[in-house]
Parts: structure tokens; C-alpha cells; sequence
């Protein structure tokens, strides 16, 4: 074993001994992203409470080691070189408690539980979350949604853990949210549970949404939904259609044809394949339409 994996190998060993949830060392991260490329964290931790993520954020500031997030990998391309720091997996904080007009939901909850449970309550107003793949946190974070509706229109409070483990309840408006972004990520905090404000005035048809979402997506191959975000008054899938991108591969990383705006994963594909995809894409766009096509997935790695 090369002396710098042996060092990591005991530091997360330490680290293991801290902590109440599992740890795994050399994690293939493919197998923890929708995407299912990419290669491995040096730690991947599943925390069973706030006091387990504190104890890990004191962990990585005493031995200076990056820390990265994860909800359910479904906005992500970890890189093939891997992640040498600590991967922080939320998929064990769970937890759903309805209130007087109110949901409240664990940061680990997927998106399809929290919606089972509400339509159960007689709640249909975050139906329009239906068929995203994410958990509560990583929706909260990306301020996940569909043209009509975005998951901040019904976000009434987040709490947050903050980089020196002090928890911290931020308020919607607090939460700065926008396109497809907020200020959670950007200030590095740590969603632990979100308020949902329950008030029925808006109703989705959870049924519906899902089969459109079928008939308009390529759901059978691994990918990581829309990989760009739409430029202001254009839809980012035209653009890469008119670019004449569709079907358009390497390796084994394609345009689907059927949705330009998501790069599937035919089996076997490196992240690698996908960026060259990114890449050639957003260079073919700019030359014809002078449109920079920004990231909506986020690229994780060393
Ligand atoms: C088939 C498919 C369809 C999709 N359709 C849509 C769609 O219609 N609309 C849409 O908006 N998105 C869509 N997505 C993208 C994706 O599902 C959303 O962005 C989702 O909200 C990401 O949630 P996640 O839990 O998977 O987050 P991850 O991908 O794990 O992480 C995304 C970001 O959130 C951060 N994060 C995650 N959890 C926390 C937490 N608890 N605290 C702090 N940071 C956290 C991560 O660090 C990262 O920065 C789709 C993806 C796929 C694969």
C-alpha cells in the first residue's frame, strides 16, 4: 500500500471510532450517483444524527480534510479520480412530522417518500416534485422543481448546520432562493430538516406529472437529469438540438435523443466520456447561438 493511502486509511479508521453511523474507506462513489460514473472517496459516511455530522465537521477542520455532501448522487459527476476527502451521506436522517399546516422532513427523505407521505395527509400541493430523484436536502439545496413551480414556493424554514457544527434556522427569504440555486450550498451549510408550509390552494396531479415526465424523458439509461441550466429565455435541450448535438457520444456517454438537455450513461461510461460530452456541447453552442451553457450538475472530485 503507497504510504499516503495507508495514512488515510488510518485517519479514517480514527474517524471511525468517533462516530455512531457506518464508514466505509475506498467507496466507488459510481455506486452512490445516479450517474453511476466516477471513481472513489477516500471515506463515506452515514451519519444517524446532528451530533454524528458535528463530530465529523470538527473531525475534518482538527485534520484539515475536505468534506463533501451527498443526498441521493442524483445532480452529480464525481470525477474518475476520485474524492480524497469525506463523503457526508445524508440518506439516514430521516424522518417526516406533520404540524398545523405543516409538514416537517428529515434532510434524507427522498423526494418520493415525503410526497407519499403528504398525498396520504390529503396534501397534493408538492406533487409537482413528482419523478425527481433527489432527497429533501439536495432538492432544498438546488431549489429543485419543474417550469411551474420550484420546491422554495412552499419552503417555510430550513435548519442548518454551518461549517463550526452551530445550528442555525434560517427563514425561506433567508435562504436566498433562485433558478435552480440557493445560498445553502454557496455558504457551505449542511440542510439537517426543512418546514414545508401545507396549505392546499395549489394542487398537482402526481399521476399525471409522471407519465408526462416519461413520455418527455429517457429514463432507462443512468444520467443526472438536465446537465445544463436553461439561459434566460431559451430552453438549454433546443439549443443543443439546433446544435445538431443529439445522439451525439463518446465513449459510452451520449445526447440522448429523446431529451438533449441529459448525457447518458449506455453502460460502462467514464466521467471522462461525460465531460468531453460537456465540453464539445457547450463549445458547438457557443459557436452557433454565442451562448455559454452553464451547469445545472455539480462535478465533484480531486
Ligand atoms: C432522471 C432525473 C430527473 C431529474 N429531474 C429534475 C427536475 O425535474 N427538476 C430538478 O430540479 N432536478 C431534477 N433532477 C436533478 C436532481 O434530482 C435534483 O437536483 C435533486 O434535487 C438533487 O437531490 P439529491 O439529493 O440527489 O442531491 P445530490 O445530487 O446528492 O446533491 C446536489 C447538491 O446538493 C448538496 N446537498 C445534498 N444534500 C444536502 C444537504 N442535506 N445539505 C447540504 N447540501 C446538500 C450536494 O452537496 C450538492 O451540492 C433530475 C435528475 C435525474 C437523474
Amino acid at each position: 500500500m503507497r504510504e499516503d493511502k495507508r495514512l488515510s486509511a488510518e485517519l479514517w479508521e480514527e474517524f471511525r471510532s468517533l462516530v455512531t453511523g457506518e464508514v466505509f474507506l475506498h467507496a466507488e462513489m459510481a455506486r452512490h450517483t445516479t450517474m453511476q460514473t466516477g471513481g472513489a472517496a477516500a471515506c463515506l459516511f452515514y451519519p444517524q444524527h446532528t451530533t454524528d455530522i458535528k463530530q465529523a465537521l470538527a473531525f475534518c477542520a482538527r485534520h484539515r480534510q475536505r468534506y463533501f455532501v451527498l443526498g441521493n448522487g442524483s445532480n452529480l459527476l464525481f470525477l474518475d479520480s476520485g474524492y480524497s476527502g469525506l463523503v457526508i451521506a445524508t440518506s439516514q436522517l430521516r424522518g417526516l412530522q406533520f404540524e398545523k399546516d405543516g409538514l416537517t422532513a428529515w434532510a434524507g427523505e427522498t423526494i418520493n417518500s415525503l410526497l407519499d407521505a403528504a398525498n396520504t395527509f390529503g396534501y397534493h400541493e408538492l406533487n409537482f416534485l413528482a419523478g425527481i430523484p433527489g432527497t429533501v436536502g439536495g432538492a432544498v439545496v438546488m431549489n429543485a422543481g419543474i417550469p411551474q413551480a420550484s420546491i422554495s414556493d412552499v419552503v417555510s424554514e430550513v435548519a442548518v448546520l454551518d461549517r463550526s457544527g452551530r445550528v442555525r434556522v434560517l427563514s425561506q427569504s433567508d435562504c436566498s432562493f433562485s433558478y435552480r440555486h440557493s445560498r445553502i450550498r454557496d455558504d457551505g451549510l449542511i440542510v439537517i430538516w426543512v418546514r414545508f408550509n401545507l396549505t392546499n390552494k395549489q394542487r398537482y396531479d402526481r399521476r399525471l406529472l409522471l407519465a408526462q415526465r416519461a413520455i418527455k424523458q429517457p429514463l432507462t439509461y443512468p444520467s443526472a437529469g438536465c446537465v445544463f441550466v436553461n439561459p434566460v429565455g431559451f430552453s438549454a435541450g433546443e439549443l443543443i438540438e439546433k446544435a445538431n448535438l443529439k445522439g451525439f457520444t463518446v465513449g459510452k456517454a451520449t445526447v440522448s435523443t429523446k431529451h438533449a438537455n441529459f448525457i447518458l450513461n449506455l453502460g460502462g461510461a467514464k466521467s471522462t466520456d461525460i465531460l468531453k460530452v460537456i465540453d464539445i456541447t457547450q463549445k458547438k453552442v457557443y459557436k452557433k447561438f454565442k451562448i455559454k451553457l452553464k451547469l445545472e450538475i455539480e462535478i465533484v472530485g480531486d
